[in-house]
């Protein structure tokens, strides 16, 4: 009997809250943080805004590039140095708006916007084979504490529970502090990510997606998913909201 009540109060308590989200989102819909405008369900940013986001078309599989009219299925540079992993999700190239809001929830602790990466993401990655483990893109300690956050994490996190993937931000470190990539030279860049990253434990992964908030040179993804496949990763993808072209 008391089972039963203990199950029907936890039962009632559930169908409560159910009800207080609805009317919460009845009350406060998603309004988009561009414009204002009514938000898609459950993200704040409108449809209009969404498409006024730089869309990357005709993306190579590899790497997330646009592919050239001459090249089919895979570009130049993926065909001639095959990178360590499957292929790159990244639908918007890094331009405004998205500069904004990448930079506000980087650098300004707008955390609340991390919802919008995740669920962009989301829209882009639905019936596919799910990874069995979303890897963020570990922060050095240094860098953690300076910020306070993992950015990437923080998308995954949301990106996870939306897609029921289980996001391991223990298994890689960042074992050496860097200085940002933006400014380097191609020779500076890979110079300087080299073997920054650890790992701790034993991976038993096959297939991962590492997640980076923004892909700018593509060297950090690059050396992560190194690092995986020499730890026994056979298929990794790499996940990103957008990505810079390189100079
Ligand atoms: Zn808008
Ligand atoms: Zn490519």
């Amino acid at each position: 009997m008391i089972v039963g009540d203990i199950l029907l109060s936890t039962k009632g308590l559930k169908s409560v809250n159910n009800c207080i989200n609805i009317i919460h989102k009845w009350l406060f819909p998603p309004s988009c943080v561009l414009c204002g405008a009514t938000g898609h369900p459950g993200l704040d940013l409108c449809p209009g805004c969404e498409a006024d986001l730089a869309r990357i078309d005709n993306p190579c599989p590899g790497c997330g590039m646009p592919l050239q009219a001459s090249e089919h299925l895979l570009c130049g540079k993926c065909l001639q140095t095959p990178p360590p992993y499957r292929l790159t999700i990244s639908p918007f190239y890094y331009e405004p708006p998205l500069i904004k809001l990448v930079t506000d929830f980087k650098f300004h602790h707008q955390l609340k916007l991390a919802r919008i990466f995740a669920g962009i993401l989301a829209g882009h990655l639905q019936d596919r084979a799910r990874p069995e483990a979303i890897i963020p893109v570990p922060l050095h300690p240094r860098r953690l504490r300076e910020r306070g956050y993992n950015q990437s994490q923080e998308i995954a996190r949301l990106l996870g529970r939306q897609l029921a993937i289980p996001v391991d931000s223990r298994l890689c470190q960042r074992t050496r502090y860097t200085t940002p990539q933006t400014g380097l030279d191609a020779k500076q860049r890979h110079r300087n990510i080299r073997n920054a990253f650890g790992v701790t434990g034993q991976c038993k992964y096959e297939h991962v997606a590492i997640l980076d908030d923004v892909i700018t040179t593509g060297n950090t993804v690059t050396e992560l998913a190194r690092l995986l496949r020499k730890q026994g990763v056979d298929n990794i993808e790499i996940w990103s909201v957008a990505r810079a072209v390189p100079d």
